[in-house]
């Protein structure tokens, strides 16, 4: 059955773009957890959204699974193949087809990069807000599929509020076009969000309208010390009432992490000449420097006198401005220092946060083997990222276990940006009812009745 699918797709697609799992190579085995890596059936590599169609009905009609594959840049294994699966990569969808100034819109293919995406923006003179470290490989439709977030989720929201149309093949090949550019559009169902954020279970996104925005001309940097919690929660509203909508980033980083980075990643320095307990990285982009600047100072003044903050350091040149992120970007260069690692990518609501944060470490401090935990997140969007090792291989699951128990206590997510894939979704029922999953359940039965479309991932079992 597989010879004859494969024959099918060789004179449909061709044999260059038809490989072997062997002959196409490793890249294809697995995606950046590294885990699990598999060697597939075959890989198909679609330029059009006919192709990926076809391929599709092909695989239906013949019961084949298929694996959805972008930049490769997934955290949780969903676009790993598994045993006997077709990988179906969209490195040839790739492209912009139009930039509408009238619309504020970009409409581009699914397998373009996203720093693609961006720097077309910019040399038009906009901004395609979506941003993260993977941008040079990490593909649109991949940030659509996982619904991705980033460094600037607390102005623009993520992958999401960024959509305004898309178009995906169903599992049985039926294209389903809903290419929007409307703000506002009421018209029944909103479809486009059946694609967003289901990590390819319920249709492969071909191409997609994003939202463009204006550029602003002024960014400001700064880097805040805090005694505590609280204190960094009150900083966060004052800057988001007293900043008038310009908070672009607000990233807490607790001293486990602050000070294990100032160890081990090189050339990361501190611009305060003592320890404390929290620090806050700051943002704002406006439309003229020297009013941001004034107001952001008033802030924190403002802050600083009652307490609020115990430190503070606004950053004078790019330069300054690269230092403080590069504390912030350096869990990169230390993770080789943390093997093996568990990252955990969980969201809670922010007043839960400190009280998880306690029962997650009172539970590493009864461990036998001493836990490191360094703990960072966007905190303004609800996200906390906990890097977690004990340099032993054996007892990670049950690291796992205390920390998304906790998470399902409090009334969290077990994953705010990276999705579930195959790695979370033993999990998922920590911060999804049961009712909620059989809704999932009968979605995903609706829309690929034979299972064949990234199947065994999101769902448990
Ligand atoms: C250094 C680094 C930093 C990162 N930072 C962030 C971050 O800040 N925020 C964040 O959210 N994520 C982050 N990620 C995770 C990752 O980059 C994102 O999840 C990204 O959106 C994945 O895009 P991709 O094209 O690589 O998708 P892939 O890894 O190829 O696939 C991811 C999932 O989407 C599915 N998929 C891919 N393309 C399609 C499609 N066209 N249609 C349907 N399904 C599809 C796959 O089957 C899989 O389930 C980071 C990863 C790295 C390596």
């Amino acid at each position: 059955m597989s010879y004859e699918i494969l024959e099918t797709l060789h004179r449909l697609l061709g044999p260059e773009h038809v490989q072997s799992g062997t002959e196409a190579g490793a890249r294809y085995h697995v995606d950046f957890s590294h885990e699990n890596a598999c060697v597939p059936l075959a890989v198909v590599r679609p330029r059009t959204t006919d192709d990926v169609a076809v391929i599709l009905r092909t695989c239906h009609a013949a019961r084949q699974r298929v694996v959805v594959q972008g930049g490769l840049t997934g955290l949780a294994g969903g676009a790993t193949p598994q045993p006997g699966e077709l990988v179906l990569s969209l490195e040839r969808l790739t492209g912009i087809e139009e930039l509408d100034r009238t619309a504020n819109t970009m409409t581009v293919q699914a397998g373009t990069p996203l720093q693609t995406v961006q720097q077309a923006a910019a040399d038009a003179g906009y901004v395609f807000p979506l941003d993260l470290g993977a941008r040079g490989s990490c593909t649109i439709g991949g940030n659509i599929a996982t619904n991705a977030g980033g460094n600037q989720v607390i102005r623009f929201g993520m992958m999401r509020s960024l959509v305004l149309g898309l178009e995906a093949v169903l599992a049985d090949g039926t294209v389903v076009s809903s290419m929007n550019k409307m703000l506002k559009n009421n018209a029944g169902y909103d479809l486009k969000q059946l694609f967003i954020g289901t990590e390819g279970t319920l249709g492969v996104v071909t191409r997609a309208v994003l939202r463009l925005y204006p550029q602003l001309p002024s960014k400001i940097t700064a880097l805040c010390a805090l005694h505590n919690f609280d204190a960094t929660v009150e900083l966060l509203r004052s800057l988001q009432t007293g900043l008038g909508g310009a908070l672009s980033a607000f990233e807490a980083m607790w001293a486990s992490y602050f000070h294990y980075v100032l160890a081990h990643a090189p050339g990361v320095q501190s611009p305060f000449d003592r320890e404390y307990p929290l620090y806050a990285l700051i943002e704002l982009e406006g439309t003229a420097d020297a009013p941001d600047r004034a107001r952001l100072e008033s802030v924190l003044e403002a802050a600083f006198d009652a307490d609020v903050i115990a430190d503070a350091a606004i950053a004078q040149s790019l330069r300054e401005s690269q230092s403080f992120w590069k504390i912030r970007d350096s869990i990169g260069e230390v993770t080789p220092t943390l093997q093996p690692m568990l990252a955990f990518d969980v969201s809670l609501p922010i007043d839960a946060m400190a009280s998880f944060l306690a029962q997650v470490e009172a539970e590493f401090a009864r461990s036998t083997e001493p836990v490191t935990n360094l703990v960072f997140g966007h905190i303004g969007d609800n996200n906390l990222h906990l890097a977690v090792t004990t340099h032993r291989h054996d007892g990670l699951e049950r690291l796992c276990d205390t920390v998304y128990c906790a998470v399902g206590a409090h009334g969290g997510s077990i994953s705010a940006e990276h999705g579930v894939g195959t790695l979370r979704r033993q999990y998922l029922h920590h911060s999804r009812s049961a009712a909620e999953l059989d809704l999932m359940r009968r979605l995903k039965a609706a829309l690929d009745p034979h299972g064949i479309l990234n199947a065994a991932r999101v769902l448990p079992e």
